[in-house]
């Protein structure tokens, strides 16, 4: 989101620097904040059953190709995206808000049909399944960042790799001290830290985020069963009946080289992280076992034929908010812009949101048919 807020400033502004530490810094020096994880895959869709997030989602992917050439780097892969619901009203909800939003309507069939459209998945028969061809599929949100950070660069954006340890906010500018020793100076600042927003005691609020430890399982597929996957698709699936939700995306090359099958999920989960060393803690650590089982044998259950036995876990957080809708919110006199919440969606739509943060900040109109109100902090936290 912060990528995005600076390529939306840096188009509108002069002087807009952007401050966060690279991934490099966060790996190798535990006390450097991370993000949510640093991954190869997140799916993008607009396939939603809330109609803020089919908006953020199809207003973002229908602008990922000019950024992609824009900045020379590309990012997303077109291999469409299926929702699996018990609820056939969901899925059909759901299509309705793509159609309004991306301009076409994904096809909603059963799971009998599926199985027939999708011979590597299994699906119930009493299953409801979505289906959106293009404008979904799965981007690298590494090569996103980089990419919406090139554009940024490329009208002006300077970029720290450092981080901040301390906000000061005045009358007439905001200071910022980082970990590196700087201070900086700005007229505005947007607060786009992620999960570590309601913890490092930047903001002069209190942020009632949810941050929920969640964990992934990475599954190695070689060469053989990687043709058998041909034409899959990403997916999300919430199956009811007891069974755990999950989200997937096909093989894709990690940097060790490898190609990996992810599955993740929640909101399941023992996981409520209190303070900063348990998320510093969280993030090192390989995620929850016994979720870990719960997601082997979902994607057991819909693809019997895939090797697990090679399979590893990581951890990762998400950041809910009250709403289950991100916050951007100017504080302090508009000095200060808070933009975070992804609630496990927010990496698809960032171009959307780091709009929204840019307008608050340049005190422009709200972009789009969403309404400030639907972005806006509890009370209780003003
Ligand atoms: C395993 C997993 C799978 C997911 N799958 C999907 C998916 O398929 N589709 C989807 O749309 N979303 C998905 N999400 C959610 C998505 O990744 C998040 O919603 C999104 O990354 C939130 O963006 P953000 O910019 O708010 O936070 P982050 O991406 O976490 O970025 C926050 C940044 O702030 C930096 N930072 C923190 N503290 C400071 C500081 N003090 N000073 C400077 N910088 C700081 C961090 O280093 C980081 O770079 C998934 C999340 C997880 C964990």
């Amino acid at each position: 989101m912060g990528s995005a807020a600076a390529m939306h400033l840096a188009a509108n502004s002069d002087h807009v620097a952007v401050l966060g530490p690279t991934e490099a810094m966060a790996i190798t020096d535990g006390a450097v904040p991370k993000s949510s994880h640093h991954d190869a895959g997140r799916n993008a869709h607009s396939l939603d059953e809330d109609p803020v997030w089919s908006e953020l989602g199809a207003t973002s992917v229908a602008r990922y190709r000019d950024i992609e050439k824009a900045s020379g780097i590309g990012f997303f892969d077109e291999i469409g995206y299926t929702r699996i619901h018990h609820d056939e009203a969901v899925v059909e909800r759901s299509a309705n808000h793509a159609l309004l939003f991306s301009g076409k309507r994904p096809e909603v069939m059963s799971g009998d049909e599926a199985n027939k459209r999708f011979p590597f998945f299994h699906f119930e028969p009493g299953e409801t399944i979505g289906y959106q061809p293009l404008d979904a599929g799965r981007i690298n949100p590494r090569g996103y960042v980089d990419a919406m950070s090139t554009v940024a660069c490329s009208n002006g954006a300077q970029i720290i790799d450092d981080h901040a340890v301390e906000m000061i906010v005045r009358d007439d500018n905001v200071q910022v001290h980082t970990a590196g020793g700087q201070t900086l100076s700005s007229e505005r600042v947007i607060v786009a830290t992620g999960a570590y927003s309601t913890f490092d005691n930047l903001l002069p609020i209190l942020l009632p985020l949810h941050v929920r430890g969640r964990t992934i399982v990475m599954v190695p597929v070689g060469d053989a069963t990687l043709s058998d996957l041909n034409g899959m698709p990403s997916v999300g699936c919430h199956p009811g009946n007891g069974r755990v939700r999950t989200y997937w995306h096909p093989p894709v090359t990690y940097p060790d080289g490898q190609k990996y099958l992810k599955i993740g999920g929640g909101p399941e989960g023992p996981q409520r992280i209190a303070n900063l060393n348990e998320l510093n803690e969280w993030l090192r650590s390989d995620g929850d076992p016994e979720i870990a089982d719960a997601y082997r044998a979902e994607l057991h259950r819909m693809m019997p034929g895939l090797d697990l036995s090679d399979s590893i876990t990581a951890a990762c957080v998400t950041s809910e908010t009250h709403s289950l809708r991100p916050y951007s919110e100017a504080i302090c006199d508009g000095r200060v812009v808070v933009l975070t919440g992804g609630n496990g969606h927010g990496a698809k739509a960032a171009d959307a949101l780091g709009e929204i943060g840019a307008s608050l900040m340049l005190q422009q109109a709200w972009p789009g048919q969403t309404t400030q109100s639907q972005f806006a902090l509890p009370d209780a936290a003003r």
